[in-house]
């Protein structure tokens, strides 16, 4: 669907629901749009950042299809989500990748393909199948530079796309409230994005995979964002270890590093594994058949990334773990390249959504026009 018309779709739908008002008690989406008369296109955007896809508002509508109305709030909102994705993305061949899931893909094979090739080229066979057990052993195989100056290199690229995304999104999902912000709002907001607290469709949990609510999709959804910050923390702890402390790895099993990367390893493959299993029972009708080919291709080399890590723990005693170290090597790479064309911008643009909003609830002017 080209942009113009999701975007005047998406106003049809919200001028619709403003006059209706039957789902305001389920989210923010319908709080926010409360205090607007009509929709700008930046409105639509911040709206769409918003929504949690948790689909309480398309199982109580009866305005869905096949009623002339043809309400369906949450697949329009993915929608403009993926028009959101790509417009802030840069640059523009690659931000494709949002409505092109083969670009995604591509990039991943290719990451992890560089990866492994230049692996199996630079280093010798001798110590890739050999056991290390010495403090650096991991280094004996790859060189810790090559690892720092790679991974540095992913991170900050990502990053600098992300913080341009970001900017973009605040400048133009700006509304005529008076913006003061506040230190209230940016906690509450944190606590909000930290907690998953709206992803719970108005209280009984997420009408997903089907009409029946649950919490099940908000457990899967908080392991893998805890797995992944958990793992965040093990690698800092390992760097502070290894820098501040001159211990090189590997760690015993007990040790800050490897709890908190196992715990993290753990929570994000049952995580990954459990949103791919409600995506492949998932009612089709809520949903936009892009937004589901880009989760999976996260979802997917997030999981593996988290299981050649595992892997590379169990093995790290034996002559596999060279191999299971590229591998694991090979899909951070991979995961890195595609994380400011993937899923993983959500995190950035909701956590900016919730934001807005809650320093919109706490402005003396209640309603907008534009
Ligand atoms: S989704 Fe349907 S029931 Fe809910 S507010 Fe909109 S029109 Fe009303
Ligand atoms: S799908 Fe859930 S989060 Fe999205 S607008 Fe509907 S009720 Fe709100």
């Amino acid at each position: 669907m080209p942009e113009v018309n999701i975007f005047e779709e998406a106003n049809r739908q919200l001028i619709i629901c403003n006059a209706c008002r039957y789902c305001e008690g389920y989210c923010p989406v319908f709080r926010a749009i409360e205090i607007r008369r009509d929709f700008s296109q930046g409105d639509v955007f911040y709206l769409s950042n918003l929504c949690h896809d948790c689909r309480a508002c398309y199982y109580a509508c009866m305005f869905t299809p096949p009623h002339e109305f043809a309400i369906n709030i949450p697949k329009i909102l993915a929608e403009a989500r993926i028009e959101t994705y790509q417009r802030w993305s840069w640059p523009g061949f690659l931000a494709r990748a949002f409505k092109k899931r083969g670009i995604t893909v591509g990039l991943a094979f290719v990451a992890a393909a560089i990866v492994i090739g230049l692996s199996l080229l630079l280093i010798p066979e001798s110590s890739l199948f050999t056991i290390h057990l010495a403090p650096g052993a991991f280094y004996e195989v790859v060189p810790y530079v090559a690892m720092v100056i790679g991974g540095l290199i992913l991170f900050f690229y990502a990053l600098a796309v992300w913080m341009r995304g970001g900017a973009r999104f605040w400048s133009e999902t700006r509304s005529a409230l008076r913006e003061p912000g506040g230190f209230k709002a940016l906690i509450s907001s944190l606590t909000a994005a930290l907690g998953l607290r709206y992803l719970q469709g108005g209280g009984p949990g997420c009408f997903y995979p089907d009409e029946r609510p649950s919490s099940v999709r908000r457990i899967y959804h908080s392991l893998t964002s805890w797995g992944l910050l958990s793992d965040f923390v093990a690698t800092t702890l390992a760097f502070i270890y290894q820098d501040f402390f001159h211990r090189l790895p590997p760690y015993p099993l007990m040790s800050a590093p490897v709890i908190f990367g196992t715990v993290g390893g753990v929570a994000l493959i049952v995580g990954t594994s459990g949103l791919i299993w409600f995506k492949l029972r998932s009612d089709r009708e809520p949903e936009s058949s892009r937004a589901v080919g880009m989760d999976y291709v996260f979802l997917v080399t997030l999981g593996l990334t988290a299981l050649t890590g595992m892997l590379t723990l169990i093995f790290r005693t034996t002559a596999a773990m060279g191999s299971m170290l590229i591998l694991h090597l090979a899909l951070i790479a991979a995961l890195f390249i595609t994380a400011p064309y993937g899923k993983f911008v959500h995190f950035v643009y909701r956590s900016l959504a919730l934001l807005r909003y809650e320093v919109e609830q706490r402005q003396p002017q209640k309603h907008v026009g534009h």
